[in-house]
């Protein structure tokens, strides 16, 4: 192989078709304008609404963002309010806390940025647990790290759902709407992780987004998707629609548009893809996250691993012999299966199998597992570059099969644009076999999506959707809102983009 060419061809456009702007420093930041070498270009293109909308986003982040007197004026009506003699001016903020693993983390930053865009403001990342040693400042001239000086910074420890200025407590305690509207806090904290509950949820409808115009800095915990349910927010709908007219592109945009692997894990990436992966005719990339007891044992898992890519016919049969055909030294073509996992057993079972035996197709396949980190330790560097490195690699993909889910398999398929094959979870083949059971009886094909099944789109799920209405709080289904929006392939409640 030469450098950086490829089965898939040179790919030239290193800004995307248009998502990056020109003018970074390419050195300090290699993956930025490198990764189009690796990586197939994107069948999906981004609307002319949303290259705009960016420029106009990085604009407004070069004028707010931090180290501009405007932040510095926003800081001083922050610790201030009231006797700042400060002239108030258009900047807002978003400050995301994120937590749990990267794929969590990932998925918790491109909802702050969706939502800053929507709403104006502007992103800041609170550090910690090694973020900002894994990705380049996506905004030219400008920080999205929220300055370690921030005022706020020593409180974030104890922002809960109970806490005061939570916006679900102040709902739940029935705050009247006009005290906001008439003396706005100058924060307030949005509780909208996993734990969220139905009045922290009031945050995706139109009344409560427009008392949150008038509140200059907020303050958000998540980690989860939010994307899909700030889609049911009505007065978005309009612009969202102009901005995403392909609804399920939203993470694969914003995804390759924000994240950009700093130079360590960018080698991370090159070692591995250029002595395993460029050769490659096709690349199956297999995801397989180990939730303790949930996924069953590793002899479960394999079953089901290989049942699945070669029902899908994903990857292909062995023969029974070990013999060599006499005519299969005749063909090329070279599939490779990077497989990523805490633990090594499926790779070399994988491997061990393709080497003992030939493939009935002729093909030769080579599989490859870049670490088996064994548990995971999310306050590492090098094991959250590890991580971060082969989401990326896994994004290079041309078939995906991922776990249920793991937001770590989102992030990879939502960056390759790929709609994965998800294997069940052991947990749920009781909960998928009742609910089966009568297709099964009735359909010869009613089996078929076991032990996995390929997902609609390949955008991320939002595991814990808004599950009351925004008037009088009585129970609904956000997944019959909207055409678009969708329950999940794995968490059955849960809401995605499709
Ligand atoms: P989720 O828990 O599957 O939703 O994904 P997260 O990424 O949020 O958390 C899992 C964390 O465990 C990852 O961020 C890694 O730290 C670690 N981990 C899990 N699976 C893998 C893997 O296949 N490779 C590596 N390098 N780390 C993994």
């Amino acid at each position: 192989y030469h450098g950086f060419t490829n089965n898939y061809g040179r790919n030239n456009d290193k800004f995307i078709n248009g998502l990056l702007p020109p003018g970074f420093d390419q050195k300090s930041c290699l993956s930025r304008y490198q990764l189009n070498l690796i990586r197939k270009p994107s069948p999906h293109k981004p609307s002319f609404p949303l290259l705009s909308k960016l420029r106009r986003y990085e604009a407004l982040h070069r004028r707010c963002g931090p180290n501009s007197p405007s932040f510095r004026q926003a800081i001083v009506r922050l610790t201030s309010p009231t006797n700042s003699t400060a002239p108030s001016d258009d900047c807002k903020y978003i400050v995301i806390l994120t937590r749990d693993g990267l794929g969590n983390r990932i998925l918790s930053i491109l909802s702050a940025f969706f939502y800053a865009l929507i709403s104006n403001r502007v992103i800041l990342i609170n550090r910690g647990n090694t973020l900002e040693d894994l990705f380049c400042e996506p905004f030219l001239e400008s920080s999205w790290l929220l300055p370690s000086d921030f005022p706020l910074r020593d409180k974030f420890g104890s922002f809960r759902q109970s806490f005061p200025e939570s916006f679900g407590n102040i709902l739940r305690n029935g705050m009247r709407k006009e005290t906001i509207e008439d003396s706005p806090p100058p924060y307030l904290y949005l509780h909208l992780s996993h734990d969220a509950g139905d009045y922290d949820k009031l945050f995706y409808c139109d009344r409560q987004q427009n008392l949150l115009k008038k509140v200059p800095w907020l303050i958000m915990e998540t980690n989860n998707y939010l994307v899909p349910a700030i889609f049911l927010v009505s007065s978005f709908r309009q612009e969202l629609n102009e901005l995403f007219p392909a609804k399920d592109t939203v993470f694969h945009h914003l995804g390759r548009y924000l994240f950009h692997p700093k130079n360590d894990v960018w080698g991370l990436i090159l070692r591995s893809y250029k002595p395993y992966v460029a050769r490659a005719n096709e690349m199956v990339g297999i995801q397989i996250r180990i939730f303790g007891s949930e996924s069953g044992s590793i002899q479960d898992q394999m079953k089901q691993i290989l049942a699945c890519t070669q029902k899908k016919k994903l990857l292909p049969e062995t023969e029974l012999s070990s013999a060599e055909k006499a005519d299969s030294s005749t063909s090329q073509k070279v599939k490779v299966v990077l497989v990523t996992s805490l633990n090594s057993q499926y790779s070399e079972t994988l491997k061990e199998m393709y080497w003992e035996h030939p493939t009935v197709d002729g093909e030769m396949v080579a599989v490859y597992q870049p670490s088996h980190e064994g548990v995971q330790s999310s306050d590492s560097r090098i094991h959250n570059r590890k991580a971060l490195a082969e989401m990326y690699l896994l994004s290079l993909s041309d078939v995906l099969v991922t776990s249920d889910w793991s937001t770590f398999g989102y992030v990879a398929q939502g960056l390759a644009g790929v709609k994965p094959w998800m294997l069940y979870k052991a947990e749920d083949k009781v909960f998928w076999a009742l609910q089966h059971w009568l297709k099964y009886k009735t359909s010869k094909e009613g089996g078929d999506d076991w032990p996995c099944r390929q997902a609609v789109s390949m955008e991320p799920c939002l595991q814990v959707p808004p599950v009351c209405d925004c008037d009088e709080m009585k129970r609904m289904d956000g997944g019959k809102v909207l055409p678009y929006v969708i329950h999940c392939e794995d968490a059955s409640w849960g809401l995605k983009l499709g």
